[in-house]
């Protein structure tokens, strides 16, 4: 295996040895709510512990769904397409995993296809899984031309991803106009620079 393909492996969820209930992480926030000087009994906030904890279900849910399942199911009949398939510009939200706070972006994903193709909503569900963790904009972009690269097994693949990083805006720096630009390419979009070159082209028309 090699340091690609281990990043699309694992579910750290899986992996936590303590198993917490949904009660104590309620409980952790509202020792938060305490911690901040609120009282967290008054009206105002006496079910916030419950909706924050369903907000994080919603926005961490990405670690009980597996790469392999969502491009599982493929194509053979292309009546012998032989041209990149491009999913552009895919809104997308995702966590910082330094300051859990929200990562808001576009990705553009392409694949050359091989023998197969896959559903084009299976691209976007791909990315999901992916946003609904604790991320690195670095990581994820690899993370999802890895998955691509291990289960469509495509000719080639091109991921581009442009976001903005609240950590950077609202705290920190405070720089509120500045996007951060992760891009990966494999296959005969690492080699055809043209290819390359009129992928980049088309996602910015
Ligand atoms: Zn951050």
């Amino acid at each position: 295996m090699n340091s690609y393909t281990s990043l699309v492996k694992p579910v750290q969820k899986k992996l936590n040895k303590k198993e917490v209930t949904r009660d104590e992480a309620e409980k952790a926030i509202k020792t938060i709510l305490e911690w901040i000087g609120e009282d967290p009994n008054r009206e105002g906030l006496l079910e916030t512990p419950k909706r924050v904890i369903k907000a994080f279900s919603e926005h961490f849910g990405g670690y009980d769904q597996d790469p392999k399942e969502i491009l599982l199911k493929t194509f053979e009949e292309t009546e012998s397409y032989d041209d990149m398939v491009l999913l552009k510009n895919i809104e997308f939200e995702s966590h910082c995993e330094h300051h859990m706070l929200p990562i808001i972006g576009f990705a553009s994903i392409a694949y050359f296809p091989d023998k197969e193709i896959v559903g084009i909503s299976k691209l976007a569900r791909l990315l999901n899984l992916f946003a609904k963790r604790l991320q690195t904009q670095e990581v994820m972009t690899a993370q999802i031309i890895n998955a691509i690269e291990t289960h469509l097994k495509p000719i080639g693949s091109a991921v581009f991803i442009e976001a903005e990083h609240h950590c950077m805006k609202s705290r920190g720096v405070h720089k509120q106009n500045c996007t951060m630009v992760t891009s990966q390419f494999r296959g005969c979009f690492a080699n055809d620079k043209s290819l390359q070159d009129r992928f980049l082209g088309l996602i910015k028309q």
